[in-house]
């Protein structure tokens, strides 16, 4: 395929025809809590610092990426905020014309410094992870005790500006079910809309067993319980959320990526701090963008190689594993620690 065909209109598309419109951009694979689900190790082995793109080298990459379709970019990690001065790299993407969604997704415990000059930036919208609201359970789940300043965050992010920030949740058997309710409840106070995410089988999760995932079945079933009918929203889009809204008018959503795949619509590729390029995030192998770039190739080099690459996507990561008769982990621990890639906190969640 020649890229010069292609435009914003007519993104690039894959083998199943979806086109290439969603880039994740993990910015760190550093991260200051250790949730279960997610790192639950003791020790960790991080990317070389020398490796990692620099904000300069990101938007370069970035650019190439809206120019073959791409334009949503959400900045990840890790937990993104550790990087320093991101409001600088924000300034940068925001500039960018073919960006029309630039979001971020953080654990909001540095939100409350951040959020105003990631807002005077030109952020345009932030999630933030926030799977209790209880103390001591977060202590338990994030093995730190930052609840207050996550909380704190979030009203900071509200009053720099933010008015479309949302509420990512987890929730696993045996943990939090119990807490469906005044998560919604918490986020029907702060005008945020809460999303509930399956517990999923990705790399990292190294403690997952099907037994503690919540289903969005039993998600509904649990918050019909106690407001009565609940209604699917009706809509088309690629967002990995499924939208329901309750009888008062509150709207939420369920991301059920373990027992309801959304593998048909994906249109999400990810970039991790050191430009390697996964296609899928159950995906083994990486394409390397750094080295490329770092060897002087052109604007039209890089473009075709991702071009090459998408055209011939197949991914359906998370469909194959539903498929699967028993399903374990994804990459045992052997296998993260000689390609730290396979992390969740290094692909960037
Ligand atoms: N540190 C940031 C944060 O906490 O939002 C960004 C990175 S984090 C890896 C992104 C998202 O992935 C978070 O919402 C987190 O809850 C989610 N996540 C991590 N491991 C998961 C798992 N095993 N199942 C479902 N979601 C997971």
């Amino acid at each position: 395929m020649l890229t010069e065909y292609v435009t914003e209109e007519q993104p690039i598309t894959d083998i199943f025809s979806r086109p290439l419109r969603n880039l994740r951009v993990s910015v760190t694979d550093r991260c200051n809590l250790r949730c279960q689900y997610c790192m639950p190790e003791e020790e960790y082995v991080w990317l070389p610092r020398q490796d990692l793109l620099t904000f300069e080298e990101i938007n370069r990459l970035v650019d190439i990426f809206t120019e073959l379709g791409v334009n949503k970019v959400r900045m990840t990690g890790g937990e993104p905020l550790l990087r320093r001065d991101l409001p600088a790299l924000v300034k940068m993407l925001a500039r960018n014309p073919r960006v029309k969604d630039l979001a971020l997704t953080t654990n909001g415990v540095l939100l409350g410094e951040e959020a105003k000059p990631l807002y005077d930036a030109g952020l345009h919208r932030v999630t933030v992870s926030l799977d209790t609201l209880r103390p001591q359970r977060f202590k338990a789940l994030m093995r730190r005790d930052s609840l207050g300043k996550v909380l704190n965050g979030i009203k900071a992010a509200r009053e720099a500006g933010f008015e479309r920030v949302k509420i990512d949740a987890v929730i696993m058997r045996g943990v939090n079910e119990d807490e469906l309710v005044d998560l919604l409840e918490y986020g029907k106070r702060l005008g945020a809309e809460v999303r509930f995410i399956e517990y999923m089988d990705v790399g990292g999760a190294t403690r997952w067993s099907m037994d503690n995932v919540v289903s969005r079945a039993e998600m509904l079933d649990l918050l019909g319980r106690q407001y009565g009918r609940i209604k699917p929203v009706t809509e088309v889009s690629s967002a990995p959320a499924e939208r329901f809204v309750l009888q008062d008018g509150t709207v939420f959503g369920i991301i059920a990526s373990t027992t309801a795949p959304f593998c048909s619509t994906c249109d999400r590729s990810r970039l991790t701090a050191d430009g390697m390029w996964y296609l899928c995030l159950y995906a083994l192998n990486g394409m390397d963008l750094r080295t490329p770039l770092r060897a002087g190739a052109s604007r039209e080099e890089i473009k075709s190689v991702i071009v090459s690459r998408w055209t011939e996507r197949r991914d359906r990561g998370a469909e194959e594993r539903l498929q699967l008769g028993s399903r374990g982990v994804l990459v045992p621990i052997e296998g993260l620690k000689k390609d730290p890639h396979l992390e969740m906190h290094t692909k960037g969640g």
